[in-house]
């Protein structure tokens, strides 16, 4: 029989801010905290490295790009705790400035991962939720520099408050397949595959909250957040933050029904 244990789960926490996050609920969280990988040796040493301290979290493999790995880590949670309680989406990936591959390339991978992997996590492991959940998708300040950067009629499309699910979903696969062709620029789209990736996230979030609410579900948050500039491999360790000074300080973006003169 599953345990009524608390669990929480945190996904891309073998390393960077995700095993902050892992190591500060791990001292208090009042339950188990979940480290995933989506490589087995690099979340077990993490988890070695956290037992050092003292603390306990638990491995499951996890890459959010694999829906196999996202079923099994479904089955796993619901088969040990019957429910999740908290989720911090954190894994996300971004291409280096200095990177040469082309802008189709990067428009396609950081979109499947940040926008598309993240979606898919939630999708599998949303039902699990329970009553007083809290959801945590983490996303970037990058986001509402990169919504400015978009023409107003994207904006709007962005910020329409009666955006769906399946609406975001046609905005990002169209900045994909404008991109792929060259052509995003001239229909109103910023050159930044990360920035319009995570205001994919953030406005996601808003529509996950709408979802939430409207299902009447009791005392679910989402939230997206911006951890600030931090010292890790994403940001080539130039990030004047060291990756537990990030928790205090998250930046929730809202976990409330956006209004069309919000920027993201
Ligand atoms: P890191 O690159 O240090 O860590 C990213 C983590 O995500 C790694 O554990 C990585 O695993 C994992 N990951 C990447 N892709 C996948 C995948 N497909 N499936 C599962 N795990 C995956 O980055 P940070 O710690 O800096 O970033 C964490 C989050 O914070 C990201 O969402 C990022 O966009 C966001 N952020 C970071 C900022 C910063 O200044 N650092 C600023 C604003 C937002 P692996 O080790 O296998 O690569």
């Amino acid at each position: 029989m599953a345990s009524t244990k608390k669990v929480a789960v945190v996904t891309g926490s073998n390393k960077g801010i995700g095993y902050a996050i892992v190591r500060a609920l791990c001292q208090k969280f009042d339950g188990d905290v979940i480290l995933t990988s989506r490589d087995e040796g690099r979340g077990k040493e993490a988890v070695k490295e956290l037992n050092g301290e003292g603390l306990n979290p638990k491995f499951h493999l996890l890459d959010i790009d694999d829906v196999a790995t996202v079923d099994r880590l479904h089955d796993f949670v619901q088969q040990e705790y019957g429910g999740l309680d908290v989720l911090v989406n954190n894994a996300g990936i971004a291409y280096k400035n200095s990177s040469t591959a082309p802008f189709s390339e990067q428009a396609e991978v950081t979109v499947k991962s940040n926008f598309w992997g993240t979606l898919n996590v939630c999708d599998k492991l949303f039902p699990l939720l329970r009553p007083h959940a809290r959801v945590s998708n983490v996303s970037s300040m990058v986001s509402q520099m990169t919504i400015k950067k978009c023409s107003n009629e994207v904006q709007e499309r962005f910020k329409d408050p009666y955006l769906t699910m399946d609406g975001l979903k046609k905005l990002m696969t169209e900045f994909v397949s404008l991109a792929k062709e060259g052509k995003h620029e001239a229909a109103g789209w910023p050159s930044s595959a990360y920035g319009v990736s995570k205001v994919g996230v953030t406005v996601m979030s808003m529509i996950q909250q709408r979802q939430f609410d409207a299902e009447g579900k009791e005392d679910i948050i989402v939230n997206a957040c911006c951890p600030g500039y931090v010292n890790t491999d994403m940001s080539s360790h130039k990030g004047h933050k060291t990756i537990d000074q990030v928790l205090p300080g998250l930046r929730e973006h809202r976990h409330v029904q956006p209004q069309r003169t919000q920027n993201h």
